[in-house]
């Protein structure tokens, strides 16, 4: 073999050794343990607040787009990012013991909360790439800010969410639970936004957990209620019956 030629093999021998080193990295990068995804603890979390916790990607992007927004004079601000699993279980059992004692069947308390809340060990906040966000530079804020009328028609948020349909996505944000009349699953939440770079990886890992042995062990008030076939429908149209763009 001519030097030249064995210099030139050896070079793409390397080459392929970086690629493969580049791909196993960001593959173990995208593995994620059960605790990450049932809000549970997750180290690339940061910030302090049920605000500002955020996965640090989701919210460097989410920084970008703020700013973004800013020069064409809409003012972004996040009403609920991560969300612990503790924190959505305190969320989900207050709702479920104050419908069951205004006399709804447990069933029929579960069907309620599950229009707009999740059940603890299912929320896509637990991801910290799914924020609800609100316009503030437009009045008084609203007293109940996370309603449908806000973000339609002459409401408060209404530029925001025009703006955010023309630029969202360029930053990696999608609107979760779309307002398209085939979907089932969650009502439709214009104010939910998820951030798709690390929430599609994270709702594939997610989908690989069983959620019926989770919801199970961690000891929830109105768990007896979630059988195999509510389960089932659950997953198909809560978690998965949602925006395509980030499935
Ligand atoms: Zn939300």
């Amino acid at each position: 073999m001519k030097r030249k030629d064995f210099l030139q093999l050896t070079g793409i021998c390397g080459l392929g050794l970086i690629t493969f080193s580049q791909l196993s990295f960001t593959s173990l990068q995208a593995s994620y343990t059960r605790e990450q995804l049932i809000g549970k603890g997750n180290p690339k979390i940061t910030g302090n607040t049920y605000t500002s916790k955020m996965h640090v990607k989701a919210k460097r992007a989410f920084l970008d787009m703020k700013a973004a927004a800013a020069k064409d004079n809409i003012n972004i601000e996040i009403v609920s990012a991560y969300r612990s699993f503790e924190r959505q279980k305190e969320i989900f059992e207050r709702k479920y013991l104050r419908f069951t004692k205004q006399g709804l069947s447990p069933k029929d308390a579960i069907s309620k909360i599950i229009e707009y809340s999740t059940i603890p060990g299912t929320s896509r906040h637990h991801w910290g790439t799914d924020i609800d966000i609100i316009q503030t530079n437009t009045g008084p804020r609203p007293a109940s800010v996370l309603q449908e009328k806000h973000f339609y028609g002459n409401g408060q948020f209404c530029d925001m969410k025009v703006w955010l349909t023309l630029h969202a996505s360029s930053f990696g944000f999608y609107e979760v639970y779309t307002n398209h009349a085939q979907r089932k699953g969650f009502s439709h939440e214009p104010w939910h936004f998820s951030y798709a770079p690390v929430s599609k990886p994270m709702l594939e890992a997610y989908r690989k957990l069983d959620i019926k042995n989770i919801l199970q062990e961690e000891n929830i008030i109105g768990s007896a209620y979630f059988t195999d076939t509510f389960i089932a429908k659950y997953q198909k149209e809560n978690i998965l019956d949602i925006n395509p763009d980030l499935l």
